[in-house]
């Protein structure tokens, strides 16, 4: 279900492609499960649901979607691992609910390439032939990507090779649609990016701000709001675990200061909070949050 959020005059959407079910111990990292389990309850198979929310802005500069989740290009046997469901076009069914259609979409900022944000860039363009080629999922956008996450991606090694995927990117190349950016960007009036290096090199935040109030969508600097609260727990699939935790104490000082509506992108409870100074420290207030899958208590 989306949520539509007003940032001054900027309209903004929280949409999703959908949720996974992920080992606890990926985005939990060296942190013993008798402590996250206290944030969130595993099944029985030590899974946890991971959503794949984006970001959908009204901007200066049109409509802006950040990330793409994780697409339709999946066989079936890969929708089971990762327990999801057999629903095609989520992400395109989230933006009609708000009023839009894939092709009304002019910007894709993708945070990072990683499988589960880069995805739905492309899609089949007959899903039921399995040798059919991958063509941009949204028709009419640019999508700007980082240079050094482009080439990162390109060159996989050993750990990353799992998730960079080729298809997910070239046939934006191909049709002339991928812009390769260096450093953060300004998109449109209140709209800007900053890289915060950990989850990997070049990853991206995002900062909306107008009129006094400002949204920063997190994505995988700080995908689940204890890893706010508690800088030292980092998954691990983050490449650099120390800058993680450095980007992680610059942003939470930036949100804190202009008390910003913070966005996490795969935090299966927490939509959205904000920083408040709790009994441990600054530490997160949910404001959305997700029904399906309750707050133990242990934020
Ligand atoms: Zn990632």
């Amino acid at each position: 279900m989306p949520y539509s959020l007003q940032i001054g005059s900027i309209p903004c959407h929280i949409v999703s492609d959908g949720r996974q079910l992920v080992d606890g111990g990926g985005f939990f990292g060296l942190v013993p499960r008798v402590l996250w389990e206290r944030v969130i309850r595993p099944d029985e198979k030590n899974r946890i649901p991971v959503q794949m929310r984006s970001l959908l802005i009204q901007s200066s500069a049109g409509l802006i979607l950040v990330d793409a989740g994780q697409g339709d290009k999946l066989t079936a046997k890969e929708r089971r691992i990762w327990g999801m469901d057999d629903r095609n076009q989520r992400l395109a069914a989230d933006l009609r609910r708000v009023g839009f259609g894939p092709e009304d979409v002019d910007i894709v900022l993708m945070t990072h390439l990683h499988a589960d944000h880069a995805g739905g860039c492309t899609r089949w363009v007959d899903p039921t032939d399995a040798d059919s080629a991958a063509v941009p999922s949204f028709p009419n956008a640019r999508y700007l990507i980082q240079r050094i996450e482009m080439a990162d991606a390109s060159f996989p090694n050993e750990r990353t090779r799992g998730t960079y995927f080729s298809q997910n990117w070239e046939p934006l190349r191909r049709s002339g649609r991928l812009d390769l950016v260096d450093g953060d960007q300004r998109l449109a009036v209140g709209v800007r990016t900053v890289t915060a290096p950990g989850h990997t090199e070049s990853i991206q935040a995002v900062w909306v701000e107008d009129g006094g109030a400002s949204l920063l969508f997190l994505g995988d600097t700080c995908s689940w709001a204890a890893h706010l609260n508690r800088l030292a727990w980092v998954p691990s699939f983050d490449l650099y675990p120390m800058r993680s935790i450095e980007s992680k104490r610059h942003l939470r000082q930036q949100a804190q200061e202009k008390n910003a509506l913070l966005v996490f992108q795969h935090d299966g409870q927490v939509v959205t909070g904000r920083l408040v100074q709790g009994a441990r420290g600054v530490e997160v207030r949910p404001e959305i949050t997700e029904e399906a899958w309750p707050l133990v208590g242990g934020q």
